[in-house]
């Protein structure tokens, strides 16, 4: 008798593990391979699967295996190195199998679509149809006209209909009658023999150099470090234009909201070759489509955010990180993978160039840039004739502060305003007030399922907890004394906005959050306003600090910068340094030199003071040093054990015992080191007490080696089942 057929599946579940199904019946099993899609029955549901090896035996008996209902694919889904990168970053990230390799999946093709694209419909006749008489249908003249159409012209498409003005309605009813049928049809445009459309600049000299130090093939990964403005884009766009003339494609990978209009058009400006995106704004069947061209090849440059790592190309040439320190490329939650790391193995395992490119580095990739594993690119001017903006601070400790704004910094906006210019302020809280206050008894508004404080909100007039989502009217009178003066403490952008409004009555104040731009396209009408020119002031969180050009604003001010500097996340300084950057690089392009007016209460601060005297990078390296003598990455690697329970006592125990099995498998030492369980930056949110584990490693190695034991046993353990929990290798968030 022959040797059984066993298929080894990976299921959407969130269990570690892979099971084991019989193939589907009369299917022949010399066609099944990995990586093609499988549907299932599982318990009483049916769950779509993905084969993860054809084997001829099983740990379990055969007769207790099921067979698989269908076998959805007749080839891998995914081209070979993408699988097995998939199937690595599970590995990696201590993550299921099966829900990793869902995640990287389109969601029509987790569903079970086949991965084709949809075409644009167009209709026949049916036999039935074309034995018709001539003068058929003659009592109702439109469908007649259609009948005619169709035996004139064989078939019709949306457009021939529209052109006759034939409305579907009447092909519906042709179509009920069995006289017409549809199909569908992929329209595939004959290649593009061009790569440019637009002339490209002619490079600086340091542009130049630095596109010079870029190989056209082969393992290679740079830094490319330089100030918004320096001309990093303009490098991306001819290092692709290499690649694509040696007939391979290009994956660029942005930032959550990088991926602006602006940003996809000046790719689809430069190049005649297709460029498609792959963002959250677009459906699922857009999405699945644009991920079909890239795998087919005819999409030649593919823009996306952060899953778009997982995007397969049919030939990829070169990747590249735009803003590679931005947190969105780190997944925070189910599979936490990092899209900038795995980008440096893709680019490893296909011998390509991978460009990192930003204006303040992470410190990950500044010491990779180092210590030699990364080529180090600097630019240093502002492209064109552009001028970095100058940095003011403003020791606001002693100074009396309107809402928030020192008088000095009130007079620059209104000079500002009075040369014809635009202002920024930025201020990362979004609101009216951080929270509510009782001046009589010092009651403060708190939300009753997290360790936070409700936010103010005006429009609409509610309490709000940022963390949870909860939402409570305003008491009229304090809960605790009756007292009716309560008062808004604090500044949030709505406050600001207020603010500026009433000392600028005749200038437009437009307010950007995520309260404003909720409506679609809200954003963008509020970016097509600025981009008009006329005087305004923009008052905004972080939103406004990415992706976005203001050739128009020449005086940015940062309302309150010291958010991050004794955050009990290590990582607070770095983000307030970046953030802090980012906001002041949106001043000052175009011909207009910018000045940022940056309000502390810490201007004595070491790390204050080096990144504003001496800036980044002196400031980077002061973090660096600190890092290292903590014992902090990038210096050692680190996991953290996540747990939550809605009894504290549970999240703890459970970590305990996750620490006790990991000293018991590997004694702490300088190898490997533990911390905890210590409570989460929020201990309590949306009633759950939140615990963490810190694991931090000497190498990369050791780290792998506890975790992959660690996780089938936190898995099988009694405790395991009274929390949730979790792994986060390389976390990004405390
Ligand atoms: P970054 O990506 O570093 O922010 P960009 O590539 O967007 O910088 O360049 C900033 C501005 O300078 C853009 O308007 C761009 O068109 C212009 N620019 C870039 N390189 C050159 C160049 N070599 N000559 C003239 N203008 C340039
Ligand atoms: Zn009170
Ligand atoms: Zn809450």
């Amino acid at each position: 008798m022959a040797a059984p057929t066993v298929l080894e599946i990976a299921l959407p579940t969130p269990l570690r593990r892979r099971f084991d199904y019989l193939p589907p019946e009369g299917v022949d099993t010399t066609l099944l391979k990995p990586g093609q899609r499988v549907r299932v029955p599982f318990g009483n549901q049916r769950l779509i699967g993905l084969i993860l090896r054809v084997k001829s035996e099983s740990s379990l008996p055969l007769q207790n295996l099921r067979p698989a209902e269908a076998l959805l694919d007749t080839k891998p889904l995914l081209p070979d190195d993408l699988w097995r990168l998939c199937l690595w970053a599970a590995d990696y990230y201590q993550h299921p199998i099966g829900d990793a390799l869902h995640t990287a999946l389109p969601v029509l093709l987790r569903q079970g679509e086949p991965d084709r694209e949809k075409g644009e419909p167009y209709w026949q006749l049916t036999t039935e149809g074309k034995g018709l008489p001539e003068g058929a249908l003659k009592r109702a003249p439109r469908q007649a006209e259609l009948l005619a159409a169709l035996q004139q012209r064989g078939a019709l498409n949306r457009a021939d209909l529209a052109a006759l003005g034939i409305a579907r309605s009447h092909v519906k009813t042709l179509e009920d009658k069995g006289l017409v049928f549809s199909r569908e049809q992929v329209l595939t445009p004959s290649p593009e023999p061009n790569i440019l459309r637009d002339t490209p600049l002619t490079l600086s000299d340091e542009q130049a150099a630095a596109l010079a130090q870029i190989p056209e093939d082969g393992f290679h990964i740079s830094l490319l470090d330089g100030t918004t403005g320096s001309g990093k884009t303009e490098i991306y766009l001819q290092a692709i234009a290499r690649t694509l003339s040696q007939g391979r494609q290009a994956l660029v990978l942005v930032p959550e909201i990088g991926l602006t209009p602006q940003t996809l058009a000046r790719f689809q400006r430069r190049f005649a070759q297709p460029v498609v995106a792959l963002h959250s704004g677009m459906n699922d069947r857009e999405r699945l489509d644009a991920w079909l061209q890239a795998r087919d090849g005819r999409a030649r440059i593919v823009i996306g955010t952060r899953s778009a790592i997982f995007t397969p190309m049919a030939d990829l040439g070169i990747l590249i990180v735009d803003e590679e320190h931005d947190s969105s490329f780190k997944q925070q939650d189910g599979f936490r993978y990092s899209a900038r790391d795995l980008a440096a193995l893709r680019a490893h395992r296909l011998n390509i160039p991978l460009i990192l490119g930003s204006a303040t580095p992470s410190l990950e990739s500044l010491h990779n840039a180092r210590t030699g594993r990364y080529h180090y690119l600097r630019l240093t001017h502002r492209a064109g004739n552009a001028r970095a903006p100058e940095l003011l601070t403003q020791d606001i400790r002693r100074q009396p502060l309107d809402e928030g704004f020192s008088r000095d910094t009130l007079e620059r906006i209104r000079t500002t305003l009075d040369a014809g210019n635009q202002v920024l302020v930025f201020l990362n809280r979004r609101g009216y007030a951080p929270t509510l206050e009782c001046p009589d008894c010092g009651w403060l508004a708190e939300c009753r399922h997290c360790d936070t404080r409700l936010t103010l909100h005006q429009t609409p007039r509610h309490l709000h907890c940022h963390h949870c989502d909860h939402q409570r009217a305003v008491p009229r009178a304090c809960p605790s004394c009756k007292s009716t003066r309560l008062q808004p403490l604090g500044q949030g952008t709505e406050r600001s906005e207020e603010a500026l409004q009433r000392h600028f009555p005749d200038t437009r104040v437009l307010r950007v959050d995520r309260d404003s731009t909720r409506q679609k396209n809200a954003f963008r009408d509020l970016v097509e306003e600025v981009h008009r020119g006329d005087p305004c002031i923009l008052v905004g969180t972080q939103m406004l600090a990415k992706g976005h050009h203001f050739a128009d604003v020449t005086l940015v001010v940062i309302l309150d910068s010291d958010a991050g500097l004794f955050s009990t996340d290590f990582r607070g300084p770095e983000r307030m340094g970046q953030l802090l950057l980012q906001v002041a690089g949106r001043a000052g392009r175009a011909d207009k030199p910018g000045q940022v007016i940056i309000q502390t209460h810490h201007a004595e601060h070491p790390l204050v003071r080096t990144l504003l005297e001496r800036g980044y990078h002196a400031f980077a390296e002061l973090i660096l040093s600190e890092r290292r003598l903590t014992g902090l990455p990038p210096f050692r690697h680190m996991a953290l054990i996540r747990a939550e329970s809605k009894r504290p006592e549970n999240a703890v125990a459970f970590l305990k015992q996750v620490r006790a099995l990991a000293e018991q498998r590997h004694p702490p030492g300088h190898e490997l080191g533990y911390l905890g369980p210590l409570p989460a930056m929020l201990e309590k949110r949306g009633d759950r007490f939140r615990y963490q584990l810190q694991v931090n490693a000497a190498n990369r190695g050791a780290l792998q080696k506890l975790l992959s034991q660690l996780a089938p046993e936190m898995e099988q353990h009694a405790l395991a089942k009274r929390n949730r929990w979790s792994i986060d290798v390389d976390p990004q968030d405390m």
